[in-house]
């Protein structure tokens, strides 16, 4: 069974690579999570010339360890931008900083099987590095993201990534809190704010996506 489905999302992930590369990303993939590190420390991380990192929140990127090992490399400005117990005033202010570093690391709501990245932001940080500011991008992307188009990733990330990511965040209060499906609120917490779609990287290979063969993240 395990086997069988690795092999089907092997297949998937290598079709979605495929029509990733055609839109100037440049694309790897792992079996696990683990691995993505890995690539990330043996592939990517020692082909860059780099002084400072930073990273948007992603539950796929924290399952690989990299921040662990941003955080230890010495002479790596690591900006922090969720170090717990800061305050919210430090943690936008880092999150300002972040989109002039040199490598930002985030994931992505979405990934289409015709190569283009979808994304629902509240702040817009998360967008915000990945569309424009640091040099080189890593976003680290599980198997079920993937979907057929920006129709179906819009409609993924309505129904599903949107209302759990409110719901896993303690003591928010909007509509989809309650009832697990969007409303479209007018919170004034509400976390759908920005929508981005990158259809292509530009320059050529600025955005590096790590394609992770499990279930990752919402
Ligand atoms: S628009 Fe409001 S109700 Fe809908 S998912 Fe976003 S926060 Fe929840």
């Amino acid at each position: 069974m395990a086997d069988f489905l690795h092999s089907f999302w092997q297949m998937r992930l290598e079709h979605c690579a495929e029509a990733l590369s055609e839109n100037n990303f440049s694309v790897y993939i792992a079996d696990s999570p683990s691995q993505a590190g890995e690539i990330f420390k043996g592939q990517i991380f020692t082909e860059m010339k780099i002084s400072s990192a930073s990273w948007g929140d992603s539950l796929s990127l924290k399952a690989t360890a990299i921040l662990d090992f941003l955080r230890a490399t010495p002479d790596l400005h690591f900006i922090d931008t969720f170090e717990p117990g800061i305050e919210r005033e430090e943690s936008m202010e880092r999150r300002r900083r972040a989109l002039l570093a040199d490598l930002f690391l985030t994931g992505s709501n979405a990934v289409t099987e015709d190569g283009c990245l979808v994304n629902l932001d509240m702040v817009g940080n998360r967008v915000g590095g990945l569309t424009f500011g640091p040099h080189h991008v890593v976003v680290v992307i599980g198997r079920n993201k993937i979907v057929e188009n920006v129709e179906a990733a819009v409609e993924r990330i309505r129904r599903l990534a949107a209302p759990l990511n409110a719901i896993r965040h303690e003591g928010w209060k909007m509509p989809c809190v309650k009832t697990s499906f969007c409303m479209d609120c007018k919170s004034p917490q509400r976390i759908c704010n920005t929508w981005t779609i990158t259809q292509k990287s530009y320059p050529k290979g600025r955005i590096k996506v790590i394609l992770v063969n499990e279930d990752l993240g919402l």
